[in-house]
């Protein structure tokens, strides 16, 4: 998506350690108007889809699935991030590992939100090396939902995550996909989709 490529480009910091800093416009300080446009995106791409549902994850996934919610028309649910080993029958719960804190953290949903009724779509802002996305659809499966596929914003292409989901036979649907950045330079380069 051109329009999320040359924002990535103006507003893009290319960090140390493969990370790409985009807390201007996508998961700090939030850009609206540009969400609007990526869920408009994700609406054409997963048209005829029986979207019911959208499922995160706290904290930096929530601004943009609620945006994209609005799109669908669905409700949004958000994985919770919970360190206190309080897990209930009421919940689903997996480990994730965090790819920017390094730390592995219990995630729940509740029983009440994710049925096997759902037909979910998931949304993050990133996908670097698969273990948020990996959780997440471990929380389907164990709900018996059906996940019609995968809607992200910045997938690091250069790194694992993207293949090893698209291995499991789940749709990805990125709308911006860095082949390479370089942290000297700041350069940035896409992949053509
Ligand atoms: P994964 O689980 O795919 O390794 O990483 C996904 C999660 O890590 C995303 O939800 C995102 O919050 C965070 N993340 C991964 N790479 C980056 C990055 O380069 N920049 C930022 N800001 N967050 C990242």
């Amino acid at each position: 998506m051109k329009l999320l490529e040359e924002r990535i480009r103006k507003d893009g910091l290319v960090r140390e350690e493969n990370v790409l800093k985009v807390d201007s416009f996508l998961n700090h300080q939030m850009d609206i108007g540009l969400f609007e446009e990526m869920a408009k995106e994700w609406k054409r791409l997963f048209a005829g889809c029986p979207v019911n549902k959208i499922l995160t994850i706290e904290a930096s996934g929530i601004g943009i699935a609620t945006i994209a919610a609005r799109a669908f028309s669905v409700p949004v649910i958000f994985a919770k991030k919970s360190q206190s080993i309080n897990l209930d029958s009421d919940t689903y719960s997996t480990k994730i590992q965090s790819f920017t804190h390094g730390r592995t953290y219990d995630v729940i949903v509740s029983k009440k939100f994710l049925t096997p009724h759902d037909h979910v779509l998931i949304i993050d802002d990133f996908l670097a090396n698969g273990c948020a996305l990996m959780g997440l659809l471990e929380l389907v499966e164990q709900a018996g939902a059906v996940a019609e596929g995968v809607g992200i914003a910045i997938e690091k292409g250069f790194q694992e995550g993207g293949a090893k989901i698209r291995a499991k036979g789940i749709r990805v649907e990125s709308l911006a996909i860095v082949e390479s950045m370089d942290a000297k330079t700041g350069a940035i380069a896409f992949r053509n989709q």
